[in-house]
Formats: C-alpha cells, structure tokens, sequence
C-alpha cells in the first residue's frame, strides 16, 4: 500500500485537550482541530471559554494549577470521548517586571502556569495515552526560552522549563508511541499583551516589527503548526521545539 495520500485528514477523529483555550493560540487551536474533525476539550480559567461550546467541543473552567484540574480534564475527554490522543499545553501567563522586582509569589505564579500546569496535564495524558500505544503532546513554548530579554525573567526561566520538559518527556514518552514536541512562538496578536498595551497603543502596532518577517503572526498561524504537529503527518518528530518565529532566531539583527 502506498504511504503517499493527496487527503489530509490529520486530526479527524481525535480526542484533543487543549489548555488556555478562551482566546489567542488556544482558542484558534481548538476551534481548528475542532473544525478537522477532532473531538475537542477546552480548558481555561476564564469562563469566556464556555463560548466555544458546540457538538464535539466540550468547554471546562478550571485553573490548570490547581491539584487535580490535569486529572479532571482528562477523565472528562475520556468519559466524554473515550480516549485521548493529543494535548496542547497552550495556557500562559507573562509579568513585565525586572527580576529584582519579581516578588516569590510573582515568580512562583508564572512557574505554575507555563511549566508546572504543563507537566501535570503532560503526565496525566501520558497516562491516558500510554494504552493505545499512541499520543502526541505540544508544548506553547516562545523564542523567550532560547532569547534573554530584560524585563521578563520569570517568563523566560519557565518557557526555558518548557523546552526542556518537551524534551525529557520526549524520551520518555516515545517508548510507548506518544511523541512530544514544542513550537517556539515569536510574536502573535493575542491578550496576552493586554498588559503592555499601558505602554502606548504604538506597542502593538511595532509588535513583531523586529522579526526578519516584520510583522506578528495571527492565532491562525500557530493553531496550524499545532494540528501538524499533533497528527501521524509528524510521525518522526520527537522532542523538537519547531521555530515559528517569522525568523527571530536565525537573524544576527
Ligand atoms: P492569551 O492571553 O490570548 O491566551 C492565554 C490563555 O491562557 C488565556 O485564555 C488565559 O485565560 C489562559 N490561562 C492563563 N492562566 C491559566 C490557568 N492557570 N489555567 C487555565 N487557563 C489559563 O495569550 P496567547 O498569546 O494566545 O498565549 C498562548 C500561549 O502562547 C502562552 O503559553 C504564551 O506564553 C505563548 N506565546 C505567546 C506569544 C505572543 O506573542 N502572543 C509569544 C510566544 C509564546
């Protein structure tokens, strides 16, 4: 039988759970996959995310921090959809403030979120994964794990967390058919950067300017590398983190 196909149906049928699913990358991801066929879980601590709801995507509020959210959103893909196969680790949180500013309980927070809230929904899905002998994992790591950038140093120490996590887990997981990888986003257009806006509404229009690519990607754009990574089309990629950077990472300035 040939392995070549001229129809992709990458996602059609899976079970996704996808974190920080309310607005920007998530929200774009789950309505993606959503739309290819996907059985999907949304989860976000902001009850917009209930928006979302439709046959097939199911919306949960839940704070990924928190004990026992990985295990309740999990069941819930399983007992609504009888398995899962695929994980998007999208939920974050930045503060813009030098570290010697950064109070424990600041820096402790954004831990939570981009790294700890990760490893706890990775190793329950991993769980549920383990038995069909097939899974795929994405990370929503940022250029900021590999770039130092003054003014976000707790941001950067847990996408830094993530990359890292993306690869051990990797090695771990692929024994068992479930592969996991990272995309390292540069600039989007998302909420996120609702906490800058203060700065002057000229910091969005200059955001992603500096990329090679010179503007900031859409929510759109990154939920497409998501559904690549995420279905047997990446077959033989494990523990990568993807560039999706418009170029940031290959440019000397
Ligand atoms: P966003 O603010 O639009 O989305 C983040 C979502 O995560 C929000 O809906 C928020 O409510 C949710 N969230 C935050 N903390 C949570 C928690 N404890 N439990 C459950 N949900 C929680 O921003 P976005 O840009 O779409 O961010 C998505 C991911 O992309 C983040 O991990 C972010 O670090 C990463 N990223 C974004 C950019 C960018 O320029 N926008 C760049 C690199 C990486």
């Amino acid at each position: 039988m040939s392995t070549i196909s001229a129809t992709v149906n990458e996602v059609d049928g899976k079970v996704a759970l996808v974190t920080g699913a309310a607005s920007g990358i998530g929200k774009a991801t789950a309505l993606l996959l959503h739309a290819r066929g996907a059985k999907v879980v949304a989860e976000d601590i902001d009850p917009a995310v209930e928006s979302l709801v439709r046959p097939d995507l199911v919306p949960v509020v839940a704070d990924i921090t928190k004990d026992g959210s990985a295990e309740a959103a999990v069941a819930l893909a399983v007992d609504r959809f009888g398995r899962l196969d695929i994980l998007v680790n999208n939920a974050g949180r930045i503060i813009y403030k030098p570290l010697l500013e950064t109070s424990r309980e600041e820096w402790e927070a954004i831990l939570a979120t981009n790294a700890t809230g990760a490893f706890l929904h990775s190793r329950e899905a991993m769980k549920a994964m383990m038995p069909h002998k097939s899974g795929a994992i994405v990370n929503i790591a940022s250029y900021a794990a590999y770039f130092a950038f003054p003014g976000i140093g707790a941001y950067t120490a847990s996408k830094g967390a993530l990359a890292q996590l993306t690869r051990t887990q990797a090695l771990e997981a692929i024994p068992h058919g479930i592969r996991v990888n990272a995309i390292g986003v540069g600039d989007v257009v998302t909420n996120i950067l609702n906490d800058v806006v203060e700065d002057g509404p000229g910091y969005l229009a200059e955001h992603g300017k500096g990329a090679p690519i010179g503007r900031a990607a859409r929510p759109e754009e990154i939920a497409e590398i998501v559904a690549f990574l995420a279905s047997d089309r990446a077959s033989f990629i494990v523990g990568a983190v993807v560039m999706a950077d418009g170029g940031m990472t290959v440019t000397a300035g």
